[in-house]
């Protein structure tokens, strides 16, 4: 089913790889980054403002931090960013060996873990990443290995599930979920879409505990029933390379959706002038509060 809702154009911000939107309820603004633009972006939908922080590498993923500003993964590992003095402090790299590799997607669990994983850059790069979880303490856990493109993370509403996408497998994997110790187990595909539409790349959970999905080369994200592998509703997106999704505003009833221009040629630019912009939709369906990182 394809939801007639009308998609907003809401920042034509021509990112490079625009990528991990998430909904800051405190301060009431949408991080996003650019990854390939090695930029932190804060857009307050209030004022339509734009605020970019050049963090001087690629950007992979960000998350409201407890204590205040953000947590990072960048490519040189994990980062905390004071949003005031805009001060840069990388907390540890657990592929300091690895310099070919640059973190990818990931978000906080309920309990205020920070995960997120890696993919290697070359062309070459099958099962050359891994997933990571940063503990509040700040000590880091390879948590899984032989990943390709790591990219969407959720969490069920009663924590006892980890969805997670590796994007070229065309699926979406639950795990079994330990909340107290964050252990991973019994990898089983809830979402398979060897047939499309695009690559699955970004990804967040509604407040019903459905799953949407953004498709990278598939102008769209669909929302999905995980536990039949249902699809429930599909929005077009005018960007083919769309990256990945979040709930936000003042109810939770926004979904941002990010879009790349990178790797597109002139010919396919023209066809979709404002690839790497942030689109809005309202589908009718509320997101849940971020959970953010608690050390
Ligand atoms: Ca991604």
């Amino acid at each position: 089913m394809t939801i007639n809702t009308e998609i907003v154009l809401v920042h034509d911000g021509r990112a490079l790889l625009g990528e991990g939107p998430i909904w800051d309820v405190r301060q009431g603004v949408l991080y996003w980054v650019d990854i390939l633009g090695h930029a932190l972006h804060l857009f307050d939908p209030v004022t339509g403002q734009d605020r970019a922080i050049n963090v001087g590498q690629p950007v992979g993923t960000v998350a409201p931090r407890t204590a205040g500003g953000v947590m990072l993964a960048l490519r040189d590992g994990f980062a905390s960013l004071d949003l005031e003095t805009e001060e840069l402090r990388l907390i540890c790299d657990p592929e300091a060996h690895l310099p070919d590799n640059r973190f990818n997607d990931g978000k906080c669990d309920p309990a205020g873990r920070f995960w997120a994983g890696t993919m290697r850059l070359a062309e070459d790069r099958t099962g050359a990443g891994s997933l990571y979880c940063l503990d509040r303490d700040l000590t880091v856990r390879k948590m899984w290995s032989k990943v390709t493109v790591s990219n969407g993370i959720a969490w069920s509403l009663d924590a006892t599930t980890m969805y997670y996408i590796d994007t070229p497998t065309c699926a979406v994997v639950a795990f079994d979920y330990d909340l107290a110790t964050a252990a991973i187990a019994n990898p089983r595909p809830v979402i398979s879409t060897p047939d499309g539409p695009g690559r699955p790349d970004g990804m967040t959970i509604d407040a019903e505990g459905m799953l949407w999905v953004a498709y990278w080369d598939g102008w769209s994200v669909v929302r999905w029933d995980p536990r039949d592998g249902r699809e429930l509703a599909r929005i077009a997106v005018p960007a083919a390379r769309t990256t990945a999704c979040w709930f936000g505003g003042p109810d939770l009833g926004d979904l941002y959706i990010t879009s790349a221009r990178a790797g597109l040629s002139e010919t396919a630019l023209a066809g979709q002038p404002h690839a790497g912009a942030l689109f809005r939709a309202r589908p009718g369906v509320r997101g849940l509060p971020a959970f953010e990182f608690g050390g």
